[in-house]
C-alpha cells in the first residue's frame, strides 16, 4: 500500500493536541501543516484481521498470548504525526487531475472521485521506525511470530494514524461548509505508485521525517500518503466510486459491483 498501507476507512480524531486550529486552516497554496501526537488504536480483531486469520478458525492460545504481549507495548514504540497540504484543484479531465502548483496527477480514479471538487488535501501521516526495528529485532534473535505481529501492529497504528488526520480533515472541510471524500493512495485503485513522487510535490513531507526512496518506499516503511477530495457537500456526496468502473475484480476492498 501507499503505505507501505492504505485504506479507505474512517474512524478515530485526533488526539486534539494539534498545534494549528482547523478552523484557521483557509490557505490553498499547499502550506505544509502539521499534527503532532496524532491518537492510534489497536485491537486484538485488527490484529487478526491484518493477518487474515480465518474468522471460522480460532487462533492458538499461543498466538493469542504474543497478541495481547505485543498489543500491551507498541502504544511505546510509536510516535504518531502527520502533515497536511490544502490544494486548489485548477483541472479535472476526467482522466487526470491537476493541482495548484502545476502537480498533474495521471489517475482516472482521482479524476472520477474527485469530480466537481475544488480542492484537495494531500497528506502524509507516520508511526516512526522504532516498531519496524524492533519487529527485526524479534525476528533476528529467532522470535518470528512476535515480530511479526509487532510487525502487523504497526501496519495498523499506521492505519489509524491516517484515519485520525482523514478526521482532522473533515474538520477543516467543515469549517469551509465543504465535506471530504475517500481517501486515495499512489499503487492502489490503479493509480501507479511512481505518481508517489509528484505527491510528494505537493507537501513538504521532510516536516514530519518522511522521505521517499527512488523506488517510491517510504521512510520509515509505517507510513501512510493519500490525498482526499473538497467541495461542497452535495457535490461529494454525488461524486462516483471507482470501484464502478474497475475491473479488479478480486480486490478484497470493493465498495459496489462494477458497472457493465
Ligand atoms: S475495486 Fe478495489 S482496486 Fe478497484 S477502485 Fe475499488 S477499491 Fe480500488
Amino acid at each position: 500500500m501507499a503505505s507501505n498501507t492504505a485504506s479507505d476507512k474512517l474512524s478515530a480524531p485526533c488526539s486534539g493536541n494539534c498545534p494549528v486550529d482547523p478552523a484557521e486552516v483557509t490557505s490553498d497554496n499547499g502550506m505544509t501543516i502539521l499534527l503532532d501526537n496524532i491518537s492510534v488504536t489497536v485491537t486484538r480483531d485488527d490484529i487478526l484481521e491484518r493477518i487474515e486469520h480465518s474468522p471460522e478458525r480460532r487462533p492458538s492460545e499461543r498466538v493469542l498470548s504474543h497478541i495481547d504481549s505485543c498489543l500491551s507495548r507498541y502504544q511505546g514504540l510509536i510516535s504518531a504525526r502527520g502533515a497536511y497540504a490544502v490544494r486548489t484543484i485548477e483541472g479535472n479531465d476526467g482522466r487526470s487531475l491537476t493541482l495548484s502548483g502545476g502537480i498533474h496527477f495521471d489517475a482516472w480514479n482521482l479524476a472520477l472521485a474527485f469530480r466537481g471538487c475544488t480542492n484537495a488535501a494531500v497528506f502524509i501521516v507516520t508511526i516512526g521506525d522504532a516498531i519496524e526495528q524492533e519487529a527485526s529485532r524479534l525476528m533476528n534473535q529467532g522470535h518470528g511470530i512476535q515480530g511479526y505481529i509487532l510487525d502487523a501492529i504497526g501496519s495498523c497504528a499506521a492505519e489509524s494514524a491516517a484515519d485520525g488526520l482523514q478526521a482532522e480533515l473533515e474538520k477543516v472541510a467543515g469549517n469551509r461548509n465543504q465535506a471530504i471524500t475517500l481517501r486515495y493512495s499512489p499503487g492502489y485503485c490503479g493509480w501507479d505508485i511512481v505518481e508517489q513522487k509528484l505527491l510528494f510535490q505537493a507537501i513538504d513531507a521532510s516536516r514530519v521525517g518522511v522521505s521517499l526512496t527512488d523506488s517510491c518506499l517510504m521512510l520509515p516503511r509505517k507510513s501512510i500518503s493519500a490525498i482526499v477530495g473538497m467541495g461542497e457537500p452535495g457535490v461529494v456526496a454525488e461524486a462516483p466510486c471507482p470501484c464502478e468502473q474497475c475491473d479488479n475484480d478480486s480486490c478484497p476492498a470493493r465498495r459496489m459491483p462494477r458497472r457493465e
